[in-house]
Order: structure tokens, then C-alpha cells, then sequence
């Protein structure tokens, strides 16, 4: 396992996000919500302190929506506000300022208790790479908003986006690091294409695929690839497993000479089809 983040990469990410802390109300810290702990760093609520926060489960057109309502209700127990969207299509999207406005309830009835005219709601967005960051603001922004990114050296003053329902968001996201604690955080990350695959093995990325698919639906991963009756269901055994991506790699036909399977090939195959939807939607960790 290579992975890694330079703990200098990890100290300026923070940092960049702390130094915004004082400029917003209010967190809008995205997820993915097919692996809602892979996809977010630990740390964060340390790096945010006493901050709001809203915790966005993006993606979750596709994530298994059963799954979806687990999640939601897990971090409600945790007593966070939590909210399911699909940043690419809008959906859920409309919701967030309401939702970001019940969060600052008492602030904001503070500030009109002193006669105060509340000022429009800041917000940053934050998230590790690929959760849909740019893609979300773009879809509060009602247009697309050319990513600046920050560069050292170069003092640029904050751009504030509005978004209407009196809710404006700052123009470049927090972006986290993912943190490898232990080695299946990167391999889900890599089975949805959160983390290039050039980085890992692409046959240890589908091997990992196949042990979460078996595990939680068995049943449409033996109609997708047309196999009767599964060769493994035990998924804590990597032969059983092999021999999953072998009888897929065969019924694809991702053969060498001599009839082998190519399991470099079967495994392009299979994590091709999942990525593309073919195994309908799915989610990788339950709460
Ligand atoms: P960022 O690195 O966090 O800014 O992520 P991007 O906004 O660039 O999104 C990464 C990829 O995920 C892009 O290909 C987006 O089109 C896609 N994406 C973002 N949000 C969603 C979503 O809610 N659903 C789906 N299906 N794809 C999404």
C-alpha cells in the first residue's frame, strides 16, 4: 500500500482551511455517500471545532438509497444534520440554505433579538478530491464558476458566491485529504475512482470489489454476470474470491492462451461495469 499524503500536504490543507474558519457561518462538509467513513477525513471536526456543520451524503444517485436511510438516521443518533444529493442532476440541492438556516437558528434569532439585519449565511465547502466539490457549486451557483484554487504568493480576496435563499458560499472548497488508516479506506475509494488506478493494483481494486459485492449483493452480481451458482460465497477467503473474478473474467471472455483467465482483463471488465452503473446502485460500508 503506497498511499500517501505528505504530512506537509496534510498541515497546509488544514491550515488553508482553518485561516477561512473566521470568514463562515457554517461547514457544508460533502461525502460520498456510497462510503460515507472512507470518504471523509476523521479529523475533520477537529480542524473545524465548534464550526456547524452540515454533512452533504453526495452521490447518492448512486448509492443503495436503503443504505442511504442508515446513514442518515446514524448521524442524526450522532446529532449531526445530515442531507442526501446528487450534485450532478440538482436533486436535493435546493434544500441546502433551508437546511444550513435551521442549523444557525439560534445565531441568527440572536442577531435579529438585537435588531441586527441578518447578513446572508457564509458557508465553505469541504471534502476530499472527486466527492463533487465543484460540481455542487456550480449547481448552488446556477452557473459554472471557473476553479481558482490557491496558489501561494498570490493575494486574492475571498469571492463570495450567492446562491439565493440568502446563503453564499466561498468560491474555492476546503479540500481534505482522504486518510489511509487502514489499507481498504483506499481500495473502496479506488473501487468508485475516487483515487486513480494507476496507484494500486487494478486487480487488488477488483478483488476488493468482488469481497464487498458478495458480501451485499450476491444475489444481482451472479444475474450481471450470468453465474448460477456463485463458486465462493465465503468473502473472507481471497481463493473464494479469486475464483469469482475468474468465472467473470471467463464468462467475459478475458482469456490467454491456454484458456487461463486474464485477470488483469477481467478485472478492467468488472470494475468498468460496476463504475458504469451495470450493477446498479451500491453502497461499500454500513454504519
Ligand atoms: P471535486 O474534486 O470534489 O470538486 O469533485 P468534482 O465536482 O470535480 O466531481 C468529481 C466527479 O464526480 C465528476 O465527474 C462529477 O461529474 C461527478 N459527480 C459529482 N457529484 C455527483 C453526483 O451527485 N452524482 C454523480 N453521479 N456524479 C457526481
Amino acid at each position: 500500500m503506497t498511499i500517501q499524503w505528505f504530512p506537509g500536504h496534510m498541515t497546509k490543507a488544514r491550515r488553508q482551511i482553518e485561516d477561512k474558519l473566521k470568514l463562515i457561518d457554517v461547514a457544508i462538509e460533502l461525502i460520498d455517500a456510497r462510503l460515507p467513513l472512507s470518504s471523509r477525513n476523521p479529523m475533520i471536526d477537529d480542524i473545524l471545532r465548534d464550526k456547524p456543520k452540515l454533512i452533504i451524503l453526495n452521490k447518492a444517485d448512486l448509492a443503495d438509497p436503503e443504505a442511504t436511510r442508515k446513514w442518515l438516521a446514524h448521524f442524526k443518533e450522532q446529532g449531526f444534520v445530515a442531507h442526501p444529493v446528487d450534485a450532478s442532476t440538482g436533486k436535493g440541492v435546493k434544500e441546502i440554505p433551508e437546511q444550513v438556516k435551521t442549523l444557525l437558528k439560534e445565531k441568527l434569532e440572536r442577531q435579529i433579538a438585537k435588531g441586527m439585519n441578518p447578513r446572508p449565511m457564509r458557508a465553505l465547502i469541504v471534502g476530499i478530491p472527486n466527492v463533487g466539490k465543484s460540481t455542487l457549486i456550480n449547481k448552488m451557483a446556477g452557473r459554472n464558476i471557473a476553479a481558482t484554487g490557491d496558489r501561494p504568493g498570490v493575494t486574492k480576496g475571498q469571492q463570495w458566491i450567492k446562491t439565493g435563499g440568502n446563503l453564499e458560499l466561498l468560491d474555492t472548497p476546503g479540500i481534505l485529504w482522504p486518510k489511509f488508516e487502514d489499507q481498504e479506506v483506499g481500495y473502496r475509494l479506488a473501487v468508485t475512482g475516487a483515487i486513480k488506478e494507476e496507484i494500486l493494483n487494478v486487480e487488488d481494486i477488483a478483488f476488493f470489489a468482488v469481497k464487498y459485492l458478495l458480501r451485499d449483493y450476491s444475489e444481482r452480481f451472479s444475474e450481471r454476470f450470468g453465474i448460477e451458482k456463485l463458486p465462493a460465497a465465503d468473502t473472507d477467503n481471497p481463493d473464494d474470491i479469486v475464483a469469482v473474478l475468474e468465472a467473470v473474467g471467463r464468462k467475459r471472455g478475458c482469456l490467454i492462451s491456454g484458456g487461463r483467465v486474464d485477470l488483469e482483463k477481467a478485472s478492467r471488465t468488472l470494475l468498468h461495469e460496476l463504475r458504469a452503473g451495470k450493477l446498479g446502485s451500491y453502497t461499500l460500508e454500513m454504519p
